[in-house]
C-alpha cells in the first residue's frame, strides 16, 4: 500500500486556532484514496527528526511567546530542513510557523526572533497590541495552472516584508501585510500562509495538490487522484465566497 510520511512540528506549541485540522484533514483524504498516512509528531528536545525521510513537514500557528519559546530548539535544525526544502518535501507552514523560516521575527515588544533564514522573507508585528490583521480572507492562487480561491482566517500582527513569489493575490482580507494585494509564500514544495481555518478544511483542492505532488514525487509518477465528493465542501466555500466576494 503506497504510504506518505507527516511530520507535525510542535503540536503542542505551534497549534492556535485549530491549525491541528489540517493534519486530520490531510489524514481524511489521504485514507480515502486507500494510502497509509503515517504521522510522527515532534516537540522541543524530542530525537532530532530525518526531515528528508518525510513527504511532509507541517507546522501551525503560534504566539509570540510560544515563537520564542521554540526558536531556538528549532534552529538546530536550520541546514537539515534546509537541505530537506532543496530536496523536495513538501512544507505546509501556517502564520507562525511561516514567519519563523524567513530571516526573523520581531515581535509585538520589540524582541527579534530569529528565523531559519531558510526563505529570505522577514516578519515585524507593530507594536500595538490592538493593531492586528484578524477576519476574514479569500485569495486566488494558482494550482498546476488553474486558478483556485483560497478561503481562510487570519490573526497576526506580524506584516511580512519582502515576498519574491507569494502564495496568492488578496481578493478579500489583508494578507502578508495590512491592505496587502499579496499573501503569504509559494513554491512548488512550499506553501506558507498567514490562512487559518484549518486551511484545509476550506480548501480541498490545496489538500489534493499537496497529496499528489508528494505521491508523483515519491511514486516518480503522474498519478491521478480519485476525486472525492466535495460537495459539501463546495457548498460551503460558494457560501463564504459570496459572502467574502466585494472586497472591503
Ligand atoms: N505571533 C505571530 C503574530 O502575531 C503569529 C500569530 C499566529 O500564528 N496566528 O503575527
Amino acid at each position: 500500500m503506497k504510504e506518505l510520511k507527516i511530520l507535525y512540528l510542535y503540536p503542542d506549541l505551534l497549534e492556535l486556532y485549530g491549525d491541528y485540522g489540517n493534519i486530520q484533514v490531510l489524514k481524511y483524504r489521504i485514507e480515502k484514496r486507500g494510502l497509509k498516512p503515517i504521522i510522527d509528531r515532534y516537540c522541543i528536545n524530542d530525537n532530532a527528526p530525518d526531515f528528508k525521510s518525510y513527504d511532509i513537514v507541517f507546522a501551525g500557528g503560534g504566539a509570540d511567546n510560544e515563537q520564542s519559546i521554540l526558536s531556538k530548539d528549532l534552529l538546530k535544525y536550520k541546514d537539515s530542513i534546509k537541505e530537506a526544502v532543496n530536496s523536495g518535501v513538501f512544507f505546509l507552514l501556517i502564520c507562525g510557523a511561516y514567519q519563523l523560516f524567513g530571516k526573523y521575527y520581531k515581535g509585538v515588544e520589540g524582541n527579534i526572533v530569529d528565523g531559519l533564514n531558510v526563505f529570505d522573507y522577514y516578519t515585524e508585528a507593530i507594536t500595538d497590541r490592538k493593531k492586528r490583521c484578524i477576519g476574514n480572507i479569500v485569495i486566488e492562487t494558482t494550482l498546476n495552472g488553474n486558478p483556485y480561491k483560497v478561503i481562510g482566517f487570519e490573526n497576526h500582527g506580524g506584516q511580512t516584508y519582502g515576498i519574491s513569489n507569494p502564495f496568492g493575490k488578496v481578493l478579500y482580507g489583508n494578507g502578508n501585510k495590512f491592505g496587502d494585494t499579496e499573501e503569504g509564500f509559494f513554491k512548488t514544495n512550499v506553501i506558507a500562509t498567514y490562512l487559518h481555518g484549518p486551511l484545509l478544511s476550506k480548501n480541498p483542492g490545496i489538500t489534493d495538490y499537496i497529496i499528489k505532488y508528494c505521491l508523483d514525487r515519491k511514486y516518480n509518477e503522474n498519478i491521478i487522484l480519485e476525486p472525492l465528493d466535495d460537495s459539501f465542501e463546495n457548498a460551503c466555500r460558494n457560501q463564504l465566497l459570496e459572502k467574502f466576494k466585494n472586497p472591503q
